[in-house]
């Protein structure tokens, strides 16, 4: 029988206007369950009740939401195996990918558990004799959040740990295709104590319950991770909204790795095989252009393509499978165009791109290798956000370089190279926000901060003691004491 999943608003599980099918990408067979779609006015009540509670939350102590937090953390660790499990047979990244991601967000709760207890103020000397100054920081009030699908449990758990810490109330929409982590981690945070309306789970599509939240006076702030199309309109709507939200976004990617003569043949192929392919190339962080400097080029080709031979793409739950399918029809429609584009833009596709069958019925594509890329074609240039590599040809490092960072976006990026000089010149003058020498673009850790330039991100940065930024506002308090 299919398990049917409620919304929680107020701190009860709610039935919705309508229902969303999540089915299994691997097997379009397997319906990994029914989860309610909330309506315009549940969102409406999910956000009165994230008011409601916000006074006595925002005023609890940091041990009180230390303890809920690191129950929470200690339940996703103890079961990261099934969590994991659901993620996969949700979204389609292979078993080892979903637990590991369910790992980190067990980890996530478990730093945000310890953060509740390290918020700092300070207190300065005032230019004014007889006043003392204070800054502390508080919450920022109700935190409206918008979550995307390619990363179902650890996006939803990177927003939701440090505003509970921060003492911020919270209405959650995850996204339409992928409810089952997101609800996962809402039932679990209920039962490790949550007062009612503290945290409100309402599912359902973006253009519906995603825009109610925009567009309500009573959000106080929104974090959304997604494309840039929809971050634009978040952006509007926080603006226009009266009095206007904090925002902060995370969005799309065209992550540079450059691969330079002095390289580490081997090392280079594992970061870009890793970082362009692995998780079926759906990551804002993939490394989905490949610059190679011209003496290793065709030697880093070659040994590239063999191992995308030897790499299994097949369904996620399977052992041994190295490329899970793409999530659903319409980002495989939009990988198959992009493939079909990329060749007609006078690029040549060197290994893959072809539809598979497997033994269930899935959205099975193979890892696509583009070379004779040139960085103003489409391809170089727009996200594409499948198992698809290109790689443009440089004829030095600073041509290299100058490739690197000729994008409108600028998240992560990525060098290999044995050479320190190099090394040290790409760090410092990277336009990303996250740089990394022989490792791949994707893969980061906790505890630090997470976040781009350009048109990746606007605001502050996520995760690591950096989230307080966004997830508290500044108050200076002065005081005359005679
Ligand atoms: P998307 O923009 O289609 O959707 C993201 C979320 O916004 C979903 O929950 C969706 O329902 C909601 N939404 C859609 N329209 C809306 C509207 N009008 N109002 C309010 N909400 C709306 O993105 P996606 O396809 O789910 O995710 C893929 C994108 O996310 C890629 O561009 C990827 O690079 C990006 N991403 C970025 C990061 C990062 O940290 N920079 C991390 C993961 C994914």
């Amino acid at each position: 029988m299919t398990e049917h999943f409620k919304n929680l608003i107020a701190g009860e599980w709610v039935d919705g206007a309508s229902v969303s099918i999540n089915i299994n990408p691997s097997d379009t067979n397997d319906v990994v369950g029914h989860f309610a779609r909330a309506s315009k006015e549940q969102a409406e009540q999910a956000i009165a009740a994230a008011k409601a509670a916000f006074p006595a939350w925002s005023r609890t102590t940091p041990q009180e939401r230390y303890e809920i937090l690191k129950k929470a953390s200690d339940e996703i660790l103890a079961r990261k195996d099934e969590l994991g499990k659901l993620l996969s047979r949700e979204e389609g990244k292979t078993l080892p990918e979903g637990i590991g991601e369910a790992t980190r967000a067990g980890q996530i709760f478990a730093f945000f558990a310890g953060e509740a207890l390290r918020l700092m103020g300070e207190t300065v000397p005032s230019v004014r004799p007889g006043v003392g100054v204070e800054m502390t920081r508080e919450a920022v009030g109700v935190i409206g959040m918008i979550t995307p699908w390619n990363f179902p449990i650890a996006i939803p758990a990177w927003k939701i740990a440090p505003a509970l810490a921060h003492g911020n109330t919270i209405v959650f929409k995850p996204a339409d295709l992928v409810p089952g982590s997101a609800w996962a981690i809402v039932d679990i945070l209920n039962r490790a104590g949550l007062p009612k309306g503290v945290l409100n789970l309402v599912m359902g599509r973006g253009s519906e319950v995603g825009q109610t939240i925009l567009n309500h006076k009573d959000v106080n702030a929104i974090t959304f991770t997604g494309s840039v199309g929809t971050g634009r309109k978040v952006a509007e709507a926080a603006i226009a909204s009266s009095p206007m939200k904090k925002m902060q976004l995370e969005m799309g990617g065209k992550n540079p790795l450059v691969v330079l003569n002095d390289a580490d043949l081997k090392t280079a192929v594992e970061a870009a095989v890793n970082g362009a392919f692995f998780s079926t190339g759906q990551r804002c962080t993939a490394s989905s252009r490949l610059i190679v400097e011209e003496g290793i080029h065709d030697a880093f080709v070659a040994a590239l393509a063999e191992r995308l031979k030897g790499l299994s793409v097949d369904n996620a739950l399977k052992a041994g499978t190295h490329i899970g399918p793409v999530v659903d029809q319409s980002q495989l429609d939009q990988d198959l165009s992009y493939i079909a584009l990329g060749q007609k833009e006078g690029a040549t596709l060197t290994w893959g791109g072809e539809l598979l069958n497997r033994e269930t019925p899935g959205f099975y594509l193979q890892p696509a290798l583009f070379t004779g890329v040139d960085n103003s074609m489409r391809i170089a240039r727009e996200e594409i956000f499948g198992p698809v590599g290109v790689v443009i040809k440089a004829k030095s490092y600073d041509e290299a370089l100058a490739i690197s960072n000729d994008t409108d976006f600028g998240l992560s990026a990525g060098i290999c190279t044995s050479s320190l000089k190099y090394a040290t010149h790409f760090k410092r003058n990277s336009e990303a926000g996250m740089v990394m020498v022989n490792l791949p673009t994707a893969g980061v850790d906790y505890h630090v901060p997470f976040g781009g330039r350009k048109g990746s991100s606007y605001g502050s940065r996520e995760q690591g003691s950096y989230a307080k930024e966004f997830f508290t506002t500044v108050k200076t308090a002065y005081t005359f004491a005679g």
